[in-house]
């Protein structure tokens, strides 16, 4: 059976070829997915392959995405052009002061920072960068004032395409901002809200042939699936118990799901392991669906200084549902203390992360002292993005300076303000001796 997209929509269940430029259903609206239904891969021969070719010097063995290109075949290496900066490849690190911190007696964090531009939005960029290349896009755009215009103009630019990024006007991060201008993207500030300028981008992108990268794009869901195959990888293929991400639009999640959806499929493991997704409580339309099962309700104005989950209507929230459920996961939400605390003991880690990523922690921690997740659980948790990313709010932090979006001011209970000395050296000696 050829690889197609398909409709989610089960009273609807088209499908279409994959070089068709759709993002959503075009009979009913519902989300569409990449399957390859005539996939069937040996778990053995398979794992081996991968892990050998970490030793090939060949570009599309050495990223961490396509090295497992046999679950991505709507790209082929020996016909299609892949785009790559080497993405993936990031490390499983153990953090004994964070599992200390969360109650737990372990706990290891996948560090998706360690991606080129520094989240793991690397991951569905090269397949979605590749997909239009091989459609024939000259122009790729996205809307976002985060870590998805830094990746796709990375990845435009890589591919000599020209990224187009779309920001609401008045409402910019200049941190991650700064890569997108770098890496040459044409950047428009339109005077609309972001659901606005979504549906204007979404006609443009029609009449003037642009690709869209946005969350929605089917294969960005596909090269984050490669997150959870190659952890498996660093594993051994030994499952872990539990494994935590933070959720936004959330893609990510269900990027995980229909990873292990497909390995359990043919026989890789033999049942998922349980996922929690950690969201900022003032933007928690996921958490609340979860908690009252009823209608999923957007939130309105989301808030929260971890900006890459500042998202009121998430996209992707029918196929992370089913994501939670099937691996009889939870889904929780923490405050911006708790949040700001848990990424400075990441800090104190020697690790570091940017704020939405240390949700994982903090939501961990509530989750061990329910009983959620027990405290001898074997755990991975996914920080999504690198420390550098937000600067600002690490300083804030660290001299107490930090305010919620409210305008509360939030507790520097780890904070590590600088010291000013006066240039004597007995009263430095002094100091030094004093700290440490
Ligand atoms: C995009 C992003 C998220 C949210 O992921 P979703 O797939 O939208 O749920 C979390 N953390 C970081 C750093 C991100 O860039
Ligand atoms: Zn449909």
């Amino acid at each position: 059976m050829p690889s197609v997209l398909a409709c989610i929509n089960t009273l609807c269940a088209s499908s279409f070829s994959i070089d068709e430029v759709i993002y959503t259903c075009p009979r009913c609206g519902a989300l569409v997915e990449y399957r390859d239904e005539g996939l069937s891969l040996d778990p053995h021969q398979s794992a081996k392959l991968w892990r050998a070719r970490r030793m090939s010097n060949l570009p599309v063995d050495q990223s961490g995405v396509w090295r497992f290109r046999e679950l991505l075949a709507f790209a082929n290496p020996e016909t299609d052009r892949i785009v790559t900066l080497r993405e993936g490849n990031t490390p499983l690190l153990d953090a004994p002061r964070a599992a200390a911190y969360a109650g737990l007696d372990s706990l290891t964090f996948k560090h998706q920072g360690f991606n080129p531009t520094g989240s793991f939005k690397d991951n569905g960029m090269t397949a979605g960068s590749t997909v239009g290349l091989r459609l024939g896009m000259k122009r790729v755009a996205c809307v976002s004032t985060g870590n998805t215009s830094a990746s796709m103009a990375a990845y435009a630019a890589a591919a000599g395409m020209t990224p187009i990024i779309f920001l609401p006007h008045g409402n910019i991060s200049y941190g991650k901002l700064a890569q997108a201008l770098e890496y040459g993207a044409l950047t428009l500030q339109v005077e609309a809200n972001f659901d606005q300028i979504l549906a204007l981008v979404r006609v443009l992108a029609d009449e003037l042939g642009i690709y869209l990268l946005n969350s929605v794009n089917p294969f960005r869901i596909e090269g984050q699936k490669t997150i959870m195959v190659e952890m498996m990888d660093q594993l051994d293929w030994r499952l872990p118990d539990w494994v935590v991400v933070p959720g936004g639009n959330l893609g990510n999640i269900s990027a995980f799901g229909k990873a292990f959806r497909e390995l359990k499929a043919m026989g890789f493991v033999e049942r998922l392991p349980r996922f929690a997704v950690v969201q900022a409580e003032g933007s928690a339309p996921f958490s609340d669906y979860f908690r009252d099962r009823g209608e999923f309700q957007p939130v309105t104005s989301p808030e929260t200084l971890a900006t890459a989950i500042r998202i009121g209507d998430p996209v992707s929230w029918p196929k992370a549902i089913d994501a939670v459920d099937s691996s009889s996961g939870v889904v929780c939400k923490v405050s911006e203390q708790e949040i700001a605390d848990a990424k400075a003991v990441v800090g104190q880690c020697g690790i570091g992360c940017e704020p939405a990523s240390a949700a994982t922690l903090a939501g961990l921690k509530q989750l061990v002292a329910s009983g959620q997740v027990d405290k001898s659980a074997a755990v991975v948790a996914v920080l999504t993005g690198n420390v550098l990313k937000d600067p600002d709010y690490i300083f804030k932090y660290h001299t107490g300076q930090l305010k919620t979006p409210a305008g509360a001011l939030l507790n520097s209970t780890f904070g590590n303000a600088p010291v000013v000395v006066p240039n004597e050296p007995g009263r430095i000696a002094d100091i030094i001796n004093q700290r440490t």
